[in-house]
C-alpha cells in the first residue's frame, strides 16, 4: 500500500513544486513505484513532467469532480520514460482553480481526492501531492488523504512565524479529517551554508522540531532551478549536480524512515 505525502506550505516560491518532481524522479530512481498528483491550478509540477498542461484531455479536476477515475487520468512523461526514471503523474491545468468553487456545494467534498486515490493505493509505494500555497479546498483534499506532511522551507529569519498557520491547519485536520496525519518533515531547501543567517536559522529548526527536520539538505543549485524549462526534473536533468544528489539522497532517507513510520 502507497504512503501518501503531501508536500505544503502556505507561502509561494518555497520550493513546493521543486520537492515534489525531484522527490518523485529521486524516488522512482531508487526502485519505488510513484505516482506524483498535482494540486496547484498553475499546473508547475504537470509541466516540470514534461506534460503540456494545456493538452490534457484530463486532469486532476476531473478525478475531484468524479467524471474520471485515477487509472482514466494518470499520464506518463517520454522524456521520464527515456531516462528510466519515470513516475506517473496526475496533472493539472487552470481548470483546477474552478473546481474550488464546484467543489462547495457537494457532499465529502474534502475526501474526494482520498476516495479516488484508495482505487490505486495498491499500485505505488508512494503518493506525492504538489499543494498550492493557500490553505484552500485543493489542500484540504491533499491533506485529507496524507499519511505525512513534507514542509519544504527557506532557512530565513521568518521561516519559523510562517510555520504557525500551517500546524495549526494540519492540528485541526488531523482533530476533525485525518487521525493519521501528521508532519513527518522539514525540508531544508535552497540552502546557502555561506550565509550565516541560513545556519543560525538551520539551527534553530534542528533545536525546535528534532528528528522532524530531514537529515538532507537541499542546496541552491541552478541546475534545479534550470530543469523545468526542459520539461523534466533536476534529477533528470543533470544527475551529477549537486541539487539532483541531494534529491536523490533524499529519496533514501524517505525510503528509510518509511520502515519506522508505520
Ligand atoms: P513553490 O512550488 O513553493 O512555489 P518552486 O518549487 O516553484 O516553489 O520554486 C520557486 C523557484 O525557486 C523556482 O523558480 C525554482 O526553480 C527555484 N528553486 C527551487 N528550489 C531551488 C534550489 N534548491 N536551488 C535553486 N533554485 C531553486
Ligand atoms: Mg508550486
Amino acid at each position: 500500500m502507497a504512503k501518501i505525502f503531501c508536500v505544503a506550505n502556505q507561502k509561494g516560491g518555497v520550493g513546493k513544486t521543486t520537492t515534489t518532481v525531484n522527490l518523485a524522479a529521486g524516488l522512482a530512481k531508487v526502485g519505488q513505484r510513484v505516482l506524483m498528483v498535482d494540486l496547484d491550478p498553475q499546473g508547475n509540477a504537470t509541466m516540470g513532467s514534461g506534460i503540456e498542461k494545456r493538452k490534457l484531455e484530463l486532469s486532476v479536476y476531473d478525478v475531484l469532480l468524479e467524471s474520471a477515475s485515477v487509472a482514466e487520468v494518470r499520464v506518463q512523461g517520454d522524456k521520464l520514460v527515456a531516462a528510466g526514471c519515470s513516475y506517473d503523474i496526475l496533472g493539472a491545468n487552470r481548470e483546477l482553480a474552478g473546481a474550488e468553487v464546484e467543489l462547495v456545494d457537494l457532499e465529502r467534498r474534502e475526501k474526494r481526492l482520498k476516495r479516488a486515490l484508495a482505487e490505486v493505493e495498491k499500485d505505488y509505494d508512494f503518493i506525492l501531492i504538489d499543494c498550492p500555497p493557500s490553505l484552500s479546498m485543493l489542500t484540504l483534499n491533499g491533506l485529507c488523504c496524507a499519511h505525512g506532511v513534507i514542509v519544504p522551507m527557506q532557512c530565513e529569519y521568518f521561516a519559523l512565524e510562517g510555520l504557525t498557520d500551517l500546524v495549526n491547519t494540519i492540528k485541526q485536520v488531523h482533530a476533525n479529517l485525518n487521525r493519521d496525519l501528521a508532519i513527518i518533515g522539514l525540508l531544508r531547501v535552497m540552502f546557502d551554508p555561506r550565509i550565516t543567517l541560513q545556519q543560525q536559522v538551520s539551527e534553530q529548526l534542528k533545536a525546535h522540531f528534532g528528528d522532524k527536520v530531514f537529515n538532507t539538505v537541499i542546496p541552491r543549485n541552478v541546475r534545479l532551478a534550470e530543469a523545468p524549462s526542459y520539461g523534466v526534473p533536476g534529477v533528470v536533468f543533470d544527475p551529477s549536480s549537486k541539487g539532483a544528489q541531494a534529491f536523490v539522497a533524499f529519496a533514501q532517507e524517505m525510503v528509510e524512515r518509511m520502515t519506522i513510520f508505520k
